[in-house]
């Protein structure tokens, strides 16, 4: 048994039974896909080291190993020998910073914007400590960085541009592109995180103009600790770990060959997925976004570009509550109040207060995550369950 197992229930709404509670917090992470969770489960029943070259085991790992290198390089159109394993995003964001910054020893100009991620926003604060001159970007009451703001801001000293792809609390996109090629023309690394964007958007490191690029397996129904940074050929890298001569010097570790597997397969289905995906979720928030709109009209804000964004991600605010009351009180719901890896500090989510909402408003804010196995009648349910949690609030 299990703490889900026992507060399992079904419920039946509109003639369809709902089982509950009902997972909505798919930023935060997302399910295993049947088909990754096959080969992953295969693949650990191998023993082998891939960097053990004299024996079948070894080979074999190996072989899992590059096959899931061109899985990955295929959904971003790089080479495998780009693709460098980390234990997530958060290590990739961190690897691809100091990685790059440090080989020019505290001296340069690196550029941001303050509605990344922390595992971004910590390392960029250490190369700060370390003598680099940081620029955080604001951005504008959508979430959406102003280009022209970012090319005010480019100098002849600026080393790095570091901008993510989608933001993992609006789902608001970033018009990476466009950033890519003001990077490119002036000869400037540009790193992004794309982790909330590769499940439904597609992003071509070379049309795109992307030196570094960081991925996660958990957000792209793959396994959770396994990540990927690509580094674009002859990118100039001082690594930050010793201890081995892995993955060309620039991390190293023996390769968890079964979640590296199961990283490639989800890379594989995220390219046949997603633009089904893309449709699917769009059909979903807009079940969602319209039944909270035509119920509860003014007391209902939704938050970031309602163009620009990932589909299946809805960031709204309701009026003059606690949403981390109405969450608890709640429980049939798995939804957040913003980024998992921030929920520990009760602080208002600082991409929401970048945005220009009040510390109020941002805690009365609710991100509802939807993904690749959420039903209609499931969005419609959790949308009327809302507005009731909401009134029974305001009673
Ligand atoms: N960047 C973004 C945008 C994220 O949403 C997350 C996870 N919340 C991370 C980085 C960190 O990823 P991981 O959990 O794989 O370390």
């Amino acid at each position: 048994m299990s703490l889900i197992s026992d507060h399992t229930e079904t419920v039946v709404y509109k003639g369809a039974n709902i089982k509950l509670p009902l997972f909505l917090d798919y930023q935060s992470t997302t399910p295993l896909a049947p088909q990754v969770h096959e080969v992953l489960v295969a693949a650990l029943k191998v023993p082998g080291n891939s960097a053990s070259s004299t024996h079948i085991f070894g080979l074999d790992a190996k072989e899992k190993i590059e096959k899931a290198k061109e899985q990955i390089a295929d959904l971003i159109a790089a080479r495998p020998d780009e693709i460098i394993f980390t234990s997530g995003a958060t290590e990739a964001n961190n690897l691809a910073l100091l990685g790059y910054a440090r080989q020019f020893k505290g001296k340069g100009h690196i550029i941001s914007v303050e509605t990344e991620h922390n595992s971004v926003l910590s390392a960029l604060n250490e190369l700060n400590d370390e003598g680099f001159d940081v620029t955080y970007l604001p951005v504008e009451k959508d979430g959406r960085l102003s280009l022209k703001k970012l090319e005010a801001a480019l100098s002849a000293q600026t080393i790095l541009v570091s901008i993510h792809a989608a933001n993992n609390e609006t789902g608001t996109l970033q018009e990476i592109e466009k950033i890519g090629a003001l990077c490119r023309t002036r000869k400037i690394t540009f790193h992004t995180d794309a982790v909330q964007a590769l499940s439904t958007k597609s992003i071509d490191v070379i049309q795109n103009e992307i030196t570094l690029l960081s991925l996660s397996g958990h957000k792209l129904y793959g396994p959770q600790g396994i990540g990927a940074l690509y580094v674009k050929r002859g990118t100039p890298f001082v690594s930050s770990s010793q201890g081995g001569e892995h993955q060309q010097n620039i991390r190293a570790g023996t390769l968890p060959t079964a979640l590296i597997a199961g990283l490639g397969e989800a890379c594989q289905l995220a390219k046949e997925c997603r633009n089904k995906d893309d449709q699917q979720l769009l059909h979903l928030s807009a079940i969602v976004k319209d039944k909270l709109k035509s119920e509860l009209g003014d007391e209902i804000q939704f938050n970031g570009n309602q163009r620009a964004r990932i589909p299946g991600c809805l960031n709204f605010t309701f009026k003059d509550i606690d949403a981390e009351d109405l969450l608890l009180s709640n429980p049939s719901l798995a939804l957040s109040t913003g980024s998992a890896c921030a929920s520990t500090s009760h602080a208002p989510s600082h991409v929401l207060l970048a945005m220009g909402l009040s510390a109020s408003e941002a805690n009365g804010t609710v991100r509802m995550g939807l993904g690749r196995y959420v039903t209609e009648i499931e969005a419609d349910f959790a949308a009327s369950l809302l507005v009731e949690a909401y009134r029974k609030m305001k009673t």
